[in-house]
């Protein structure tokens, strides 16, 4: 049996001299607080074992990850009419991108660049009669954790400096891709953006996609197998914005990153791990997260391929 515990406490001893590395996120004020140098890991098991490694009081806010949960339950209400309004492409350009709206009919890339998980947000908005409530009911049931919570700060600080994030809805709305009022959508999607979880919770949180769509916390199918072996497939090739080759390469799994540091990468059918350490690169990816899966990936010999 693999002793993920032993490898875990190798990571932290890895990425000791990484982790004061890069730059933490200051295009949202109140993101930029978190203190650089922060880390943890933890590993949520298919046969339901939990493990972890370093800061575990460390809660950060979920950011882009979220957007995998956006997709999840729209694709829950929508099925695949929802690529009607949102590629399945990787984007090449960065995560807050608006060029290629312009050339491509309103319709972004990927639902994991910004602008793909805002309408798809609009999509989830037309479908639910209290957004932001079911959204953090998901990750509560989901984290095992009833007390999660929104940081209110994060998320009005994100409102207070939406302009690009609702330059970008305006656009898809000029091309008649997005129905609800825009303020409104990017409420709720700064919300949930804002969700704030320790390491451990955000991979049970998202346990279900190495588990074939089955959450074992929430006892919840989310996704048919076949809809979560597709989605991992998009996070393989979107996940990480224009870095995702890279992050392919190195790690060999599926992943989805954020600007908080928050990475959560899955093996199919053995565990979804989620990493934590604020100092971005220059695209938004966490340095040390990122070597930390890499490391991992390597200790052991696992990876999709
Ligand atoms: N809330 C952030 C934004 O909209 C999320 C971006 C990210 O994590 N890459 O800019």
């Amino acid at each position: 049996m693999t002793d993920y515990q032993a490898v875990l406490d190798r990571v932290i001893d890895h990425i000791e001299a990484l982790r004061f590395q890069g730059k933490v996120a200051n295009y949202i004020p109140a993101l930029a607080e978190q203190p650089l140098g922060q880390f943890s890991i933890a590993i949520q098991t298919t046969d339901g074992q939990s493990y972890y490694a370093g800061d575990m009081s460390a809660r950060f806010t979920v950011q882009s990850v979220s957007k995998v949960m956006t997709l999840t339950m729209a694709l829950q209400r929508y099925g695949d009419e929802l690529w009607q309004r949102v590629g399945k492409e990787p984007s090449g350009t960065a995560f807050n991108s608006l060029t290629q709206l312009e050339f491509e009919n309103g319709v972004p890339r990927n639902p994991f660049i910004n602008a793909g998980a805002i309408v798809t947000c609009d999509a989830l908005y037309s479908r639910l009669g209290a957004p932001i409530h079911t959204m953090l009911e998901h990750y509560r049931a989901q984290s095992g954790n009833d007390k999660v919570k929104i940081n209110k700060r994060v998320a009005q600080s994100e409102f207070e400096h939406r302009y690009r994030n609702a330059a970008m809805a305006y656009l898809m709305k000029s091309f008649g891709n997005f129905n609800n009022e825009v303020e409104e959508v990017l409420w709720s999607y700064f919300n949930y953006c804002a969700i704030e979880l320790d390491s451990l919770e955000l991979a049970k949180t998202f346990s279900y996609l190495s588990n074939q769509g089955y959450c074992q916390q929430s006892k919840q199918q989310l996704l048919s197998a076949k809809q979560t072996k597709q989605l991992n497939s998009l996070l393989f090739t979107s996940g990480l914005y224009d870095a995702a080759g890279d992050f392919a390469y190195r790690v060999g799994m599926p992943g989805k990153s954020g600007v908080s540091g928050a990475i959560i990468a899955v093996l199919p059918n053995e565990f979804t791990v989620a990493v934590c350490s604020p100092g971005l690169d220059k695209v938004g990816n966490s340095v040390a997260g990122i070597a930390a899966l890499e490391f991992l990936s390597e200790e052991l010999g696992t990876a999709i391929f």
